[in-house]
């Protein structure tokens, strides 16, 4: 695997806690590869990252490199064989997702940005210790017919189809967190009905298609396009 995808990991776990996403080296992020996937290795601080500190861990949970990968990597692996779509996984424990997430509760569609992981809300999985195969099932339960879920007691999870992407969802589910943790702190927040979201969740599939076809890749470079 190419060593810019290494750097790209390195990159992109150090713009993690340089956004207040994470802190220290709590997180953890991977890459699917041919083999299975590479995932930063547990327990180093991200600054000191070596692209040959990352390292490729096998389908059959086999790693090579001259480090131990991230304690979570059986929740890497149970993800990447249970979502062949998913091509970049991050996982951080950012402060408004975890707080949340020891409520033991998800986040609903109090904003209909929730659609943005793909349903009409962003579910909680149910606490298991971490690194282990409990954990990486349940965490695959919850991401059903999502792209992100919180982890009880622990933290969050993104998937998507490269590490920028990843970042950006994990940005916005820390950025709902946060909101629906201001929202219950000043009352009991409503929540759009699944009428609604369905409504928005439609939109959702055809908003990126209709900015591909009105925007030309000249003025998408130039920053004309509207988020
Ligand atoms: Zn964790």
């Amino acid at each position: 695997m190419s060593l810019l995808v290494r750097d790209e990991l390195i990159a992109t776990a150090r713009a993690m806690n340089a956004t207040g996403l994470n802190v220290g080296t709590a997180g953890n992020l991977s890459v699917r590869t041919r083999r299975g996937f590479l995932i930063t290795p547990t327990g180093m601080p991200y600054e000191s990252l070596h692209p040959s500190d990352i390292v490729e861990v096998g389908k059959d949970g086999q790693s090579s490199g001259s480090r131990l990968p991230s304690s979570e990597w059986r929740m890497h692996r149970g993800i990447y064989d249970a979502r062949p779509e998913v091509e970049a996984i991050l996982h951080c424990h950012s402060p408004h997702a975890t707080a949340i997430s020891s409520l033991r509760r998800g986040i609903p569609a109090f904003h209909y940005m929730v659609a943005v992981a793909g349903g009409i809300d962003i579910r909680c999985a149910p606490y298991a210790t971490f690194g282990t195969e409990e954990l990486a099932r349940l965490a695959v339960e919850s991401l059903c017919d999502r792209t992100a879920c919180l982890l009880a007691n622990h933290g969050m999870l993104a998937l998507a189809a490269t590490l920028e992407k990843a970042m950006r969802l994990a940005t916005e589910v820390e950025n709902l967190a946060r909101q629906y943790a201001i929202a219950l702190s000043a009352g009991e927040p409503v929540i759009l009905d699944e009428r609604e979201m369905a409504i928005v969740l439609e939109k959702f599939k055809t908003y990126g298609q209709q900015q591909q076809r009105r925007v030309s890749p000249f003025r998408l470079r130039a920053g004309s396009a509207t988020g």
